[in-house]
């Protein structure tokens, strides 16, 4: 069936089917949810072991001289500062180290540029308009920060390389109001592409008409590949230094989808220009970042290499759940002309998008049917989904027979809210 060469009868029958399997899920008073990207159980116990790893009798003493029970060390202990730099592919000087999570370093990357600007720029409170760019879809978090503030979003395009970058050109070159752009490079939330060699290249040779304009290179799924044959991702902060404008970005990531998301450990890389600025905020605020959780994540992973092994272990436990997911819709919608979806190799999304104006009904009948989706709209600035049409599934915390009931219930509303719209239509 393509709903391209099919008769109004022929999709009034496939509405009749559609309404009648509907209901009989319904009837199993179903209560599950596909609706944020957590970590499974399975997935938290395999990192339950930090929470005591350490004991009385390890070292309390860092590679600094710190004792990490004590005050001190503003930037992270040194042994945490490197591994974090190793995953961030960067060096240990150009790493802070923050509490548990990189949301929080967003915010406040964002805040400390509305009261006291970026290096000595002009505090964006006394600019009469300050914007960002937002690629769509994207993460819901990231422009629920810029909405706060009262930031002006501009929706972006992505492509499967990336956002439209002649139009992030454009936009950065001639208008000094445009202060970022959000990114998320790698798997990225919620589409799972990862932005192409060429992409990065663009990024790093912007040429932003406001000297405070910045990269917020948000890398959450850098080492988060479901398959050996994971995406590849260039250095932001190395082609932004070949570009000559190593000041240009802001990279953040943290451990909270590798360790624990209550409890991890989240870091900023940049410039050394643009680490000396924050630095001096962060005296006002802090004396350190917990420095005991950062041993533990060092006890418990020994290096990097540890860390991408023990993703290995997490990759097992969430490949088969992205791929049932798949494989529903594969099966079910492959063909059909009904929706359009996404086949990440890695992160924690898959994107899916419906016929134009289904994606608020299907995601209501969901919810009548007991299953909750990301609301319809929160992948876009202003919870606004110009075409109606993006939905994004999180396939990582149901059990894998969660997620395949859910599946079914998610398809058939999105059948039942296809036909409806287009025998409306017809
Ligand atoms: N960035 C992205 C792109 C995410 O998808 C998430 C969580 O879903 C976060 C950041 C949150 O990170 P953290 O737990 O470090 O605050």
């Amino acid at each position: 069936m393509n709903i391209q060469n099919m008769t109004k009868e022929e999709l009034l029958r496939e509405k009749e089917a559609a309404a009648r399997k509907y209901e009989d899920l319904k009837a199993l008073n179903l209560k599950l949810n596909m609706a944020r990207g957590k970590p499974g159980t399975d997935q938290l116990n395999l990192s339950s072991g930090i929470i005591g790893i350490l004991s009385q009798d390890d070292a309390m003493v860092g590679e600094d001289g710190m004792d990490i029970r004590n005050y001190g060390v503003l930037d992270g202990a040194a042994e945490c500062k490197k591994l974090m730099a190793d995953m961030m592919e960067t060096k240990p000087e150009n790493v802070i180290i923050y509490g548990n999570s990189s949301l929080n370093i967003m915010y406040d990357t964002v805040s400390r540029s509305i009261t006291h600007g970026v290096m000595g720029s002009t505090p964006w409170m006394k600019l009469d308009k300050v914007k960002f760019l937002c690629p769509v879809p994207g993460y819901d978090r990231h422009f629920g920060i810029t909405e706060f503030f009262g930031i002006e979003m501009i929706n972006i395009p992505m492509n499967n390389d990336g956002p439209d970058m002649d139009m992030v050109e454009q936009l950065v070159s001639s208008d000094a109001s445009v202060k970022g752009i959000w990114c998320v490079p790698k798997y990225s939330n919620p589409t799972g592409i990862t932005y192409s060699d060429e992409t990065v290249k663009r990024m790093a040779a912007l040429k932003p008409a406001a000297e405070d304009f910045r990269i917020y290179w948000d890398n959450a799924y850098g080492i988060h590949d479901l398959y050996d044959d994971g995406d590849t991702l260039l250095n932001i902060l190395d082609e932004c230094e070949k570009a000559g404008k190593p000041d240009l970005v802001f990279e953040f990531a943290s451990t909270s989808k590798i360790s624990l998301p209550g409890s991890g450990v989240s870091a900023i890389a940049a410039s050394k220009a643009n680490i000396d600025f924050i630095k001096k905020q962060m005296t006002m605020q802090t004396i350190g970042h917990d420095k005991v959780n950062q041993m533990r994540h060092v006890k418990f992973f020994g290096d990097i290499n540890g860390m991408k092994e023990h993703m290995k272990k997490q990759a097992d436990l969430i490949r088969p759940k992205f791929e049932a997911v798949i494989d529903a819709f594969r099966n079910e919608l492959g063909g059909t002309g009904l929706a359009e979806w996404t086949e990440p190799k890695g992160g924690y999304f898959i994107s899916f998008d419906t016929l134009p104006c289904c994606a608020k009904r299907t995601v209501e009948l969901c919810k009548e049917a007991g299953v909750i989706t990301t609301g319809a709209g929160a992948t876009y600035p202003y919870g606004k989904d110009p075409e109606d049409k993006n939905i994004r599934i999180a396939p990582t915390f149901p059990s894998i027979e969660e997620l395949k009931k859910a599946c079914e219930v998610f398809i058939v509303s999105v059948k039942l809210a296809s036909f409806e719209k287009l025998l409306n239509e017809n």
